[in-house]
């Protein structure tokens, strides 16, 4: 797969959005990542393979070089912090927000210390969340979670979580409202910086592409 140029996504909302992108550049998946096992898709192009990875691992992937693009949600990105990566195209797919929310009955404004500590915050987002309170200079303690951050709040495990929401429904329907925005977010393009050079002209072609897909925004007929 040395030659090939390999582009790494992640299943669902992504995957789904990132379709008419490819398509636009001329580039048609063989095989569904929800109804196939597969986690190396063959396109029909043989030197373009498609890897399945969890949203998260996108970044490293490509960082590392065993993915030489990917499509990854700014979140994720600003977790990982942005190593060895070019971000050349916002791609404007899976667009939400990074929000501060807690219980409806919240009332304290969001600089206050509950009951005398600190502010406890659920999220998996820790990198953000601990840039996001320094920014406003106040000292909070971060419980970390790999999922159903909703649930925190609810049984006292902390008093507000910082996740993605994209309608509010979730929060809605676990008794939580939305409380600070922090920052918008939607899917980006990655380069691996080396492959940016080494294999300039299947990278670069592919970034244009994307690039033009976005512009006229979406794919066009096979
Ligand atoms: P919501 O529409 O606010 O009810 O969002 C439903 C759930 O989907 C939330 O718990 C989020 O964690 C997740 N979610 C929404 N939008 C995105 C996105 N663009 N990327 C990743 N997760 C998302």
């Amino acid at each position: 797969m040395n030659k090939a140029l390999i582009i790494a996504l992640s299943k669902g909302r992504i995957f789904k959005e990132t379709l008419p992108l490819l398509a636009h550049a001329g580039i048609y998946p063989q095989d569904d990542p929800n109804s196939s096992r597969k986690l190396i898709l063959d396109t029909n192009h043989v030197d373009i393979k498609l890897l399945i990875l969890r949203a998260s691992d996108v970044p490293t992937y490509v960082q590392y070089g065993a993915a030489d693009a990917g499509v990854a949600g700014k979140d994720i990105l600003l977790e990982h912090g942005g190593a060895g990566l070019y971000e050349p195209v916002d791609l404007r797919i899976a667009r939400c927000k990074l929000m501060v929310a807690g219980r409806v009955d919240d009332d304290s404004s969001p600089e206050n210390i509950v009951s005398g500590r600190r502010l406890r915050i659920a999220t998996k987002y820790v990198n953000s969340t601990r840039r996001y309170y320094a920014e406003k200079g106040q000292q909070v303690e971060l419980i970390k979670l790999y999922g159903s951050m909703e649930l925190a709040p609810l049984v006292g495990l902390a008093d507000r979580i910082v996740d993605v929401v994209d309608t509010g429904n979730t929060l809605k329907a676990n008794g939580l409202k939305p409380l600070e925005h922090i920052v918008d977010i939607s899917s980006r393009l990655v380069v691996n910086k080396a492959a940016m050079k080494m294999k300039h002209r299947k990278v670069k072609a592919f970034v244009a592409d994307i690039m033009q897909a976005v512009v006229d925004g979406g794919s066009k007929p096979r």
